[in-house]
This record gives structure tokens, C-alpha cells and sequence, in this order.
């Protein structure tokens, strides 16, 4: 495996991914960014592209994905990361909303894999890293959509770590619990100001580059992290 890594990851306009970005980018490896947004980052730090890329328009993602692969042949490594939290009961959806669920947080995950993955096989080492989440593990009330997107990335992830191990690349899910993040500030809910009752992104950052820098025949198949005590804040209603 090469010491210089190029990396992938979607959603790293904010939150989780951008935190990895940053994480990513303070050791040798160049991050190309994928996100609607970027005006958090201000300047782009160097070994940073941000490409700005809604993931919702599925039909026109192919081409963008075959344009960004093209613009950078040498992706060996895949933080799919994008989504958006949307919760009630399942009559509260219209079914224009259960399609763009389905879109951003399943189908647009498939599409940037099918993009890169045979590039990465060819080079025979890579890593797909894939950001689910507690919802991926078990189902709860007023999550319907959200877990059904989530566990079919669990899947996902199994095949493909059976798939690719062949060509040399690795395949694991990260399932967080309540992380700290802008993905609640549309929501009626929030993980508990304390710090115990919340997970960090760095921690999220943290096992994806435990994942990456692991010796190369070494899979980690799946980290779940939970805050030590969960607290669900509902003043927000
Ligand atoms: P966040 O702060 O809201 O960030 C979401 C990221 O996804 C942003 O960079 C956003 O970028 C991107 N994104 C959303 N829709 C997009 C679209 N149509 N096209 C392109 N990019 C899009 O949320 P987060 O907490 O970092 O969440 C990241 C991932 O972690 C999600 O998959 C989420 O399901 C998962 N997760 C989060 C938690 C949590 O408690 N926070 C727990 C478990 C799992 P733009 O807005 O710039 O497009």
C-alpha cells in the first residue's frame, strides 16, 4: 500500500465529514470533498477540492461521478458519508419525500461506489468506508425510512467486503450513535449537551483513520460507537 493516500469523501462540506476531511488532511493524504455547500470552509486548504455536487439528483450523478474519476484517476479510498436525518411516522412522508430519502441516504452511496470501485480494484488496494449509523443495527419508531436506508447499507457493506477483498480493498461501516452535529438543527430532537451524552465527529474522524492506517490485511468490519449515557433532548418541540 502506498503511503500517500487520495480520498473521497461525500458530505464534507460540514459535520462528520468534514471532520474527517480535516482529520484526513493533517496527515499525508489529498481529500477531494463532496457537498452542495462549502462556504464553512472559507479557503480551501491545500490537498483540499471541494467539488460542489448535490447527490440528490440521481440521474444526473453518473456523469459527475465519471467527471470527478477522470479528474482524479488516483481515488484510492471512499468515505461515503453524505445523508440527512428526516424522522416521523411513516404516513407523515409524502411519497416525493420517501424517494429523495432513499436517494440521498442509499442509492447516491451505490452510485459513487459503482463510480470508483473498479478504478480501485484495478490499483488492487483501496478502502470503502461507509458512515451508517445505530439505525443500521435496529429499527425504532418514527425511523422507518432512515433505517431502512441504513440497514440496506449494511448489507451493502457486507457484499462488497466480499467482493473487493479479492483485489486488496477493504470494506467496513462506522455505525455512530447521537453525534454533535448540524444534522439535528432541523429536527425536534437533540443529543444531550453533556459530553457524556453525545458522540464527537473527531471520534468518528478518529476510526476512520484507524481504518485507513491499519496494516493492510487487517478489515475492520464494523465499529458501532454510542455516547456513554443517552440522553434524547426534546425541548426542542
Ligand atoms: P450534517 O452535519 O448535517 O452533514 C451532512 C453532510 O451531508 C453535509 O456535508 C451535507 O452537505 C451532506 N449532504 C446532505 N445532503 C446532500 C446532498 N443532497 N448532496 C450532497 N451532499 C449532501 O450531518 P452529520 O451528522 O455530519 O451526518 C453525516 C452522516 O452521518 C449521515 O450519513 C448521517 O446519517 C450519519 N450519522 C449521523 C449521526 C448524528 O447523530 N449526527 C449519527 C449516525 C449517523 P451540503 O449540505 O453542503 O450538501
Amino acid at each position: 500500500m502506498t503511503e500517500s493516500r487520495t480520498i473521497l469523501i461525500t458530505g464534507a462540506s460540514r459535520g462528520i465529514g468534514a471532520t474527517i476531511a480535516r482529520r484526513l488532511l493533517a496527515t499525508d493524504t489529498e481529500v477531494i470533498g463532496v457537498g452542495r455547500d462549502f462556504s464553512e470552509w472559507e479557503t480551501a486548504p491545500k490537498n483540499f477540492t471541494p467539488v460542489e455536487l448535490d447527490l440528490a439528483d440521481i440521474e444526473g450523478l453518473p456523469h459527475r461521478l465519471g467527471e470527478i474519476a477522470r479528474a482524479h484517476p488516483d481515488i484510492d479510498g471512499l468515505i461515503l458519508n453524505a445523508g440527512y436525518g428526516r424522522f416521523g411516522s411513516l404516513e407523515e412522508f409524502s411519497y416525493r419525500q420517501i424517494q429523495e430519502m432513499v436517494d440521498v441516504n442509499l442509492i447516491q452511496h451505490i452510485f459513487v461506489a459503482r463510480a470508483f470501485i473498479p478504478r480501485i480494484k484495478k490499483q488492487g488496494f483501496g478502502d470503502l468506508v461507509v458512515i451508517g449509523s445505530e439505525a443500521a443495527l435496529s429499527g425504532g419508531p418514527k425511523g422507518a425510512v432512515y433505517s431502512a436506508c441504513k440497514f440496506a447499507l449494511r448489507g451493502l457493506t457486507q457484499s462488497l467486503r466480499q467482493e473487493c477483498a479479492a483485489s486488496g480493498m477493504r470494506v467496513s461501516l462506522i455505525n455512530p450513535g447521537m453525534v454533535k452535529t448540524g444534522f439535528f438543527q432541523d429536527l425536534d430532537f437533540a443529543p444531550g449537551e453533556a459530553p457524556e451524552n453525545h458522540i464527537r465527529p473527531e471520534d468518528i474522524a478518529e476510526a476512520v483513520v484507524m481504518i485507513i492506517q491499519a496494516h493492510p490485511g487487517t478489515v475492520f468490519d464494523e465499529i458501532n460507537l454510542s455516547p456513554l449515557k443517552k440522553v434524547v433532548d426534546f425541548s426542542k418541540k
